[in-house]
């Protein structure tokens, strides 16, 4: 499991036991996107880079459903736009079904991405208010040239909108006469038009009210069920992602600091990172809520800029020592498909994830 190339790049896939059929459909290898920062109003100048993705590596089967998570700003939008191609990499590998995206012609990219899909977080700004919904849903697959005739289309249309729970009849209406719920429905309905085995989910749910994000949940499962897609979910929200994922993912700062098959992870986490987080999410039985102790992780995510030499969370980490100030862990093996990024996650383990008596940058509450 070594990890090479400048920058920190991460050239190792980890992959892919949690899966639905263990056939690897995406492979990602050492995926990193800088961002010039530039300076100047007359005489424009490169004065940094923002390292938003950093290196990452993981594998996804047909079928799976890997939960990406991590705080805002962390580089989760940025890895779902970059593996759908959307933004050029900076380096690394996107292999779908058997090909390098990343070093296909625009012609080949978009013969690709007809197999791989986006659902975007605003269901008010992804879908074109002047088509009507039924426009809107035979769009790509005009674009992909997928139907002969016109009524063969329009029927595909129908059948997508009753796949999605919606009334066949709503495809003459316009996208302001639905909810936000019923938005995301016919985003998914465009979606699956073109018969997708990957969709990059980009906080599908989180515009949206409780009792509809469970709706969009199931919706969500059922068609995975039905049709056998695999999703990259992003989500900030652990609740939401525990729901829906095969394996989970926590990025820091444009890096994978901790990947697990999902009922591992919130039995074992290994990560200081996701100990705090976890440890901030409220749990159902009041008994356990009560005995639980609370790292109230302090200070603020580091500029993305000037990342923490080291191990990227040492400014803040509980747990921290020399050493995390001067070396990058690598993500290892812990077994059972769990991989971690962190000098002393055995150490940690095996005191319970009991704090130091001087904890760095977080405290118990
Ligand atoms: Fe914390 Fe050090 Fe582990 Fe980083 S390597 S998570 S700073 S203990």
């Amino acid at each position: 499991m070594s990890e090479t190339t400048a920058g920190g790049t991460r050239t190792t896939a980890y992959g892919g036991n949690g899966s639905a059929n263990g056939e690897t459909l995406l492979t990602v290898k050492g995926l990193t996107k800088y961002f010039p920062v530039m300076r100047g109003f007359i005489i424009r100048r490169q004065s940094g880079l923002v390292r938003a993705v950093d290196g990452i590596s993981f594998e996804l089967n047909a079928g799976e459903t890997l939960g990406l998570v991590g705080e805002s700003g962390c580089g989760k939008t940025t890895t779902g736009n970059t593996i759908m191609q959307l933004e050029p990499p900076t380096a690394g590998e996107v292999i779908f079904e058997g090909s390098d995206l990343v070093q296909l012609s625009r012609d080949d990219q978009r013969r690709a991405r007809r197999k791989m899909q986006m659902i975007f977080q605003d269901p008010y700004g992804s879908l074109n208010p002047r088509m009507s919904v039924g426009r809107i849903i035979e769009e790509p697959l005009q674009v992909h040239d997928l139907y002969d005739s016109r009524d063969e289309r329009r029927q595909r249309v129908r059948e997508l909108l009753e796949l999605v729970g919606l009334d066949p009849r709503f495809a003459s209406r316009y996208p302001h006469e639905f909810s936000g719920g019923q938005r995301q429905r016919i985003a998914f309905a465009r979606a699956l038009a073109v018969q997708p085995s990957f969709i990059v989910c980009d906080e599908p749910v989180s515009a949206l009210d409780v009792s509809i994000q469970a709706q969009i949940m199931n919706l969500l499962l059922d068609l995975q069920q039905q049709l056998g897609v695999a999703y990259l979910f992003i989500s900030h929200d652990f609740k939401v992602v525990r729901q829906i994922s095969h394996r989970i993912a926590v990025m820091y700062l444009g890096q994978i600091v901790e990947m697990a098959p999902s009922e591992q992870f919130y039995l074992r986490p290994l990560h200081p990172y996701t100990r705090c987080l976890l440890s901030a999410v409220p749990v159902p039985d009041p008994d356990l809520e009560a005995k639980r102790e609370r790292i109230i992780l302090t200070g603020d995510v580091p500029s993305p800029v000037n990342p923490p030499s080291g191990c990227r969370f040492h400014p803040r980490c509980p747990w921290a020592q020399d050493r995390c100030a001067t070396e990058e862990p690598e993500l290892t093996d812990a077994g059972d498909g769990h991989f971690v990024s962190c000098h002393f996650w055995q150490d940690i383990e095996a005191k319970g994830g009991a704090l130091p008596m001087a904890a760095n940058g977080a405290s118990a509450g």
